[in-house]
């Protein structure tokens, strides 16, 4: 069987940044499990799993473009410290989900705290990079049609539910 729309392919992975940097693995004896064709991975990552078989390594490096996309610099806004009342200390790190105008959520990080003011940055943490991946196909099956009206896999590397 071979990697395509509509079947169910686990992976073990590596992602590094351009220099180097580990930034994302599976572990050992857990590896990823995904829907493939429906937009459950960035596409540069489908594209290159399209057609490959069980036991086929994957090296690519995907662009911000087939990735998490370019970074947005009218996603970076700052508010006031005043509006964090809802937690204890505001910091570097923090994550806190919103929506966009469209009613998308949207996950907002924070970048900097200064003084009073609180930097956020709408962009997904990995956009605007170049993205190093290490791939191995573990298995490939047909995903069953429950599987494919909840848009995700079930079972081991999936959901549970
Ligand atoms: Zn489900």
């Amino acid at each position: 069987m071979q990697v395509g729309k509509n079947k169910v392919v686990t992976i073990d992975y590596t992602l590094k940044a351009e220099d180097g940097t580990l930034l994302d693995k599976s572990e050992a004896g857990e590896p990823l499990a995904y829907i493939h064709g429906i937009g459950n991975l960035i596409p540069g990552v489908e594209k290159a799993l399209e057609g490959k078989g069980s036991g086929e390594n994957v090296k690519i490096m995907v662009s911000p473009e087939e990735g998490y996309g370019v970074r947005n610099e009218a996603l970076v806004q700052t508010m006031p410290k005043s509006q964090f009342d809802f937690v204890d200390e505001v910091s570097v790190g923090m994550q806190f989900q919103a929506q966009d105008p469209s009613g998308q959520p949207v996950i907002l990080t924070v970048t900097g705290v200064e003084g009073e003011e609180v930097t956020l940055d709408g962009n997904h943490p990995l956009a605007g990079l170049k993205l190093d991946f290490d791939i191995t196909v573990a298995d490939i099956r047909d995903a069953t049609s429950e599987e494919l009206d909840h848009g995700h896999v079930h079972g081991p590397g999936g959901h549970h539910h």
